[in-house]
């Protein structure tokens, strides 16, 4: 068999990309490309003869990863291989999502002569995932982040405010007499409601507040660097304007409704975040006791 001429071939009839660079150091500027192969043009949008003598730095953009981009430098560094998932972005400046290996290449003598990295393109795959980890985090019904991403970016406000010394505030909110609309109007009215009230909340928050549905009708909102005088002002504005707007309904019907707050703001006993929250949600009992439609602190 002619190995040269098959595996010549093999370069040029692969989907998967190829491409060689030369064993210039970092040093000294890095490697440049000496090769690539059809498919490389294929995907990238470049020619071979725009590229050849370039150093490959120039297909990553913002979005790439610096971990991912050190990870490499440091197995050139150890002539080690490599096998990873990169962003890059092709001539017309879309991001392709690529399955990296980076191989170090030896002469006869044991000395390093070239590099080889040899790459599938993941972007199709890689959208997909990202739209799975979207879903994993999204109530379906109002859009908004659910219990679990909910939990997980409190519990690092939390982290975040014990290191930093600052404040950090939730507030609970749970709907009054909501099973009545249930049973009066129907389930899917219930879903209208609670939809609508998440854009109601929704609207009226700042950038750094983070709401979350993390019950069937409870919703929580997380209120980093807020003291609890502060959540509880932000709180009762949210009580009156929701009291005094109307929700219609998709069938013409409009719906007053009213919801119950607590407030906690974390302190020295809290263990952890769900410690605050238990706080949060014993202050919304005692604003259900009350008489609902108000706001009530935590100790
Ligand atoms: P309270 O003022 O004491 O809060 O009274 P409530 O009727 O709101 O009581 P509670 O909070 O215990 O009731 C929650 C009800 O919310 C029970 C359940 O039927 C309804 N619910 C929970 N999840 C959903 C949902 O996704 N859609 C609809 N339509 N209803 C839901
Ligand atoms: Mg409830
Ligand atoms: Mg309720």
């Amino acid at each position: 068999m002619k190995f040269d001429i098959v595996f010549q071939a093999l370069v040029e009839n692969t989907n998967d990309v190829i491409m060689v660079l030369d064993a210039t150091p970092l040093t000294a500027g890095g490697p440049k490309i000496v090769y690539v192969n059809p498919a490389f043009e294929k995907l990238m949008g470049y020619r071979a003869d725009e590229v050849i003598g370039e150093n490959p730095k120039f297909l990553q953009g913002p979005a790439t990863e610096d971990k991912t981009r050190y990870q490499i430098r440091q197995a050139m560094r150890d002539n080690k291989s490599i096998r990873t998932q990169i962003l890059n972005y092709a001539k017309d400046g879309n991001e392709l999502w690529l399955d990296i290996n980076f191989v170090p290449l030896f002469d006869d003598n044991g000395a390093l002569a070239y590099y080889a990295a040899i790459e599938r393109d993941l972007t199709e795959l890689k959208k997909l995932q990202f739209e799975l980890e979207d879903m994993a985090k999204t109530d379906g019904l109002t859009g908004m982040a659910n219990r679990q991403a909910f939990m997980e970016r409190a519990n690092s406000e939390f982290n975040r405010a014990r290191r930093y010394s600052r404040s950090l505030s939730v507030i609970m909110i749970d709907i009054d007499h909501f099973k009545s609309i249930n049973d009066q109007y129907g389930h899917a009215a219930g879903d209208q409601v609670l939809r609508q009230l998440g854009q109601h909340c929704h609207s009226r928050l700042r950038d750094s507040d983070f709401l979350g549905r993390i019950g069937g009708e409870e919703f929580a909102l997380l209120l980093p660097d807020t003291p609890r005088d502060s959540a509880f002002h932000v709180a009762e504005r949210m009580r009156e304007q929701l009291s005094k707007t109307s929700i219609a309904l998709d069938n013409g019907i409009i719906l007053e409704i009213t919801a119950s707050f607590g407030v906690a703001s974390v302190n020295v006993e809290d263990a952890d975040f769900n410690a605050m929250l238990h706080r949060a949600d014993t202050a919304m009992y005692n604003a259900k006791h009350g008489g609902r439609n108000q706001v009530k602190s935590a100790a």
